[in-house]
């Protein structure tokens, strides 16, 4: 027996009447995209040309990383829009605020009809229809609810189980459900092998990744009686190694397993004195309240900020937060 679904028909079936309407639709995620975000948009594209392939599609996300490269249509990502023309129908995927779509936001207000599907808990709802759902573990399983589970291809069923194996950090934080392991199953029966896309997406590193992992680890600083752990990359290290955003991943999530430590923060330089600050929690601190309190959002365990500044003071600026919120002591 599977777990239900929880969709409201009636939305469902206006989401698939605007696909069959429109003539010119266009996906978009948020910047820095990640597993999910990705996932969502390929998953959702392959889906709607699975059931229309003279349907016109047009994907636009920030540069995505290679490891993503091998799902269907990731060909088919756009920075820039081809012509003039407003789309019929926008979709934004795994966006908490139109903000988070960057340099894509502006058309998407332009389009006649707009879809927003999430699953972030700050998500006040934008656009025509919206399908946000905070219990969700990823945008990929609310997509996998609205989707019809006999029209799911193989290359779709790789995109959403990428989406959903990235936001659950392989099935091990606390938005693993019974429900999410009953997609995954579903998704396996669909021809996904658990083995390539877990290894090939989330472990696998390339020499210099691992070298800047152990840089990260061996730099890392324990602050609050071991409570807290940071560590931080500046653009002139990212330059000589030359790596980008995407070969940090992973980074944040060793810095979180070191025993006794209760709130990791990793930040690394975007722009001279400028830093996206990742946090994670193992559960006694909030971290999204602790992001928005700096312009950022995200989870109660995963969250994220930019802020200017140089790598002490945002990490001592941040700090007192976190230390008010674990002198609370209330489990999140
Ligand atoms: P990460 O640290 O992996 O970049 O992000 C963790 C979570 O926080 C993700 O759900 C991501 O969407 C969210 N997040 C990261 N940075 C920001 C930000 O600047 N603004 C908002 N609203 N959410 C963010
Ligand atoms: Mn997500």
């Amino acid at each position: 027996m599977t777990s239900s679904k929880k969709i409201n028909r009636q939305a469902v079936s206006l989401f698939f009447r605007k696909i069959k309407e429109a003539d010119r639709i266009a996906i978009s995620g948020h910047i820095n995209p990640d597993g999910d975000c990705v996932g969502a948009c390929l998953g959702l594209c392959t889906y709607i040309l699975d059931l229309d392939p003279a349907k016109k599609v047009d994907i636009f996300l920030e540069p995505i990383s290679e490891k993503f490269r091998f799902l269907k249509h990731a060909d088919k990502i756009l920075q820039e829009k081809p012509d003039e023309e407003p789309y019929d129908l926008y979709f934004s995927l795994d966006c908490s605020d139109p903000e988070r779509l960057g340099a894509f936001r502006e058309e998407f207000e332009k389009a006649e009809f707009k879809i927003c599907v999430d699953h972030h808990i700050s998500n006040q709802g934008f656009g025509d229809l919206t399908f946000i759902d905070a219990e969700a573990s990823s945008t990929c399983e609310i997509l996998y609810d609205i989707f019809e589970e006999k029209e799911i291809s193989f290359d779709t069923a790789q995109c959403l189980y990428l989406g959903i194996v990235h936001d659950t950090g392989v099935f091990k934080h606390s938005n693993t459900t019974r429900k999410v392991m009953e997609i995954a199953g579903v998704l396996i029966e669909k021809g996904v092998r658990p083995d390539f896309i877990i290894d090939e997406t989330f472990y696998k590193k390339t020499y210099i990744q691992n070298q800047i992992l152990g840089r990260a680890l061996m730099e890392s600083i324990l602050l609050l009686d071991g409570k807290i752990i940071f560590s931080a990359i500046k653009k002139k290290d990212m330059d000589f190694y030359g790596i980008e955003s995407g070969d940090l991943d992973g980074v944040i999530d060793q810095l979180r397993v070191t025993e006794g430590v209760e709130c990791a923060l990793f930040l690394y330089e975007k722009v001279e004195g400028q830093f996206k600050v990742s946090l994670r929690s193992n559960g006694n601190v909030d971290v999204r309240k602790i992001a928005e309190n700096f312009g950022g959002g995200g989870h109660v365990r995963a969250a994220g900020c930019t802020v200017d500044g140089n790598v002490r003071d945002i990490v001592n600026n941040i700090t007192p937060f976190i230390e008010q919120q674990l002198k609370q002591e209330k489990s999140v």
